[in-house]
C-alpha cells in the first residue's frame, strides 16, 4: 500500500479576505513532473514527491485541525469513450459545498467559482498526463474496475486556537486517481449502536467532524468481518439512516425502490439523487420515506449503497442484533446492476447522457 497520498502536482487554493469580501485565488504547482516520468522513478523518490505535493501551506493549528470545523466535497472526473474528460454534476457539488459552509456560518464559496476552478484544475493536471485514459476493457465489467479522478475540494479555517467560527477560510482543490472503492470479497453489512448524526446536528452537511464516528463504526464492522456498517436513527434506533459514508437503497418485494427520506441527519448524496431519477426514468416506483430495520428484514429483496466513491455497491446481507437477512441469495440484484450500468455508462460517456449531467472539461 502506498504510504503517501498520490496527489496530482497542481492544486487550487483560494482564501477569503474578510475586508474586501473577495476570494483570492492561486494555483499551487508543487512540481511539473509529467505522470509518465513519475512511473520510471525510484519508489523513495516518488514518495518524496507525493509528500511534497501534499504540503499546501495551511495553518497547522486551526478550527479545522483542532475541532473538526471543516467541510469537504467528493467529486469525480471521468475519462470518456470519446477521449474527452468530464466532471459529473459539479454544479450539484458546488451547491452542497455552499450549503455546508452556510451550515457552519462560514463565508460561502461562490458556486460559479467552484465549477470554474474544478474544470481548470482538471485541464492543468491533464496537461501533465494525470488523468487516466479511457480503456475499452472497462466496458466488460460495467466499469467496476475503471479508473477516475477523485477530486477533493475542501475548506480549512485560518489559524486559530480557541473554539470559534471561521472568517477567512481557505478553499483547496486537490485530486488523486482512484479505481474501485470497496476491496471486493464479502459485501455483508451490519447495524451499529453508534449514532452517526443527531437531529439539529451537522449530519446533513459534509462537515469534517461527522466522520470520526463513521471511521470508528466502520473499523468495528470490518474487525467483525463485515464490509459496511449501517446506522439507525438517534431517537428510536429503529429507522435506517445510511451506510458509513454512502446512502442506502432497498428493493422491496413489491418492486418499489425505497431510500430513507432526507432530513437533518442524512447527507443528500448526488449519487442518491441521480439514482432516484434514473430509477424513475426506468419506470421503477421510487419512494423517499422512513424505512425501519424490521421492514427491511421482512420485505426487502435487494440492497445497495451509493456514493461518488462507492458508485452503486450491492450489499449481500444485513445483520441486526445477531440475525442475518440475506438479499437475493447473496448475488447482486438485477435492479442495482441495471442502475449501475446506466450510471457508469453515462459517466464514462459510453451511453448517451440524456439528463445532461456531464460537464465536459
Ligand atoms: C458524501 C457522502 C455520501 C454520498 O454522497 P455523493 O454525493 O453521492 O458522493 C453519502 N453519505 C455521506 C455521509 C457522505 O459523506
Amino acid at each position: 500500500m502506498a504510504f503517501n497520498l498520490e496527489m496530482y502536482p497542481i492544486s487550487y487554493l483560494a482564501q477569503y479576505d474578510a475586508t474586501t469580501k473577495t476570494w483570492n485565488e492561486k494555483w499551487i504547482e508543487a512540481d511539473s513532473i509529467p505522470y509518465k516520468e513519475l512511473l520510471h522513478m525510484e519508489e523513495n523518490q516518488r514518495q518524496q514527491i507525493f509528500q511534497n505535493r501534499n504540503q499546501l501551506g495551511l495553518p497547522a493549528v486551526s478550527y479545522t485541525s483542532q475541532y473538526g470545523y471543516g467541510v469537504f466535497e467528493g467529486m469525480k472526473a471521468y475519462p470518456r469513450k470519446d477521449g474527452k474528460i468530464s466532471i459529473f454534476r459539479p454544479d450539484r457539488n458546488a451547491q452542497r459545498f455552499a450549503n455546508s459552509l452556510r451550515g457552519l456560518y462560514c463565508p460561502v464559496f461562490p458556486e460559479e467559482l467552484y465549477v470554474k476552478a474544478s474544470l481548470e484544475f482538471i485541464r492543468k493536471n491533464a496537461a501533465l498526463g494525470y488523468v487516466p485514459e479511457y480503456d475499452a476493457g472497462w466496458e466488460k465489467d460495467n466499469f467496476a474496475s475503471a479508473s477516475a479522478v477523485y477530486m477533493r475540494p475542501f475548506m480549512n479555517s485560518e489559524a486559530a486556537i480557541g473554539v470559534g467560527i471561521s472568517h477567512a477560510p481557505y478553499v483547496i482543490i486537490c485530486a488523486t486517481t482512484v479505481s474501485s472503492y470497496f476491496k471486493g470479497g464479502n459485501t455483508k453489512a451490519v447495524t451499529t449502536n453508534r449514532i452517526r448524526a443527531t437531529p439539529h446536528g451537522t449530519g446533513y452537511i459534509k462537515c469534517a467532524s461527522n466522520y470520526v464516528i463513521s471511521a470508528l463504526a466502520k473499523k468495528e464492522a470490518e474487525d467483525a468481518g463485515y464490509m459496511e456498517v449501517i446506522y439507525l436513527d438517534a431517537q428510536e434506533h429503529k429507522y435506517i439512516q445510511e451506510g458509513s459514508s454512502c446512502n442506502i437503497f432497498f428493493h422491496m418485494k413489491d418492486g418499489t425502490l425505497v431510500t430513507p427520506e432526507l432530513g437533518d441527519t442524512i447527507l443528500p448524496g448526488i449519487t442518491r439523487s441521480s439514482v432516484i431519477d434514473l430509477a424513475r426514468q426506468e419506470g421503477v416506483t421510487t419512494e423517499e420515506r422512513p424505512i425501519s430495520i424490521q421492514e427491511v428484514m421482512s420485505d426487502a429483496v435487494g440492497c445497495f449503497v451509493t456514493g461518488t466513491a462507492a458508485g452503486i455497491t450491492p450489499i449481500e446481507s444485513i445483520t441486526h442484533e445477531g440475525k442475518e437477512t440475506v438479499f437475493n441469495n447473496r448475488v447482486p440484484g438485477e435492479l442495482g446492476e441495471k442502475l449501475q450500468r446506466i450510471l457508469k455508462g453515462t459517466q464514462y460517456g459510453a451511453l448517451e447522457d440524456t439528463n445532461n449531467w456531464n460537464v465536459i472539461v
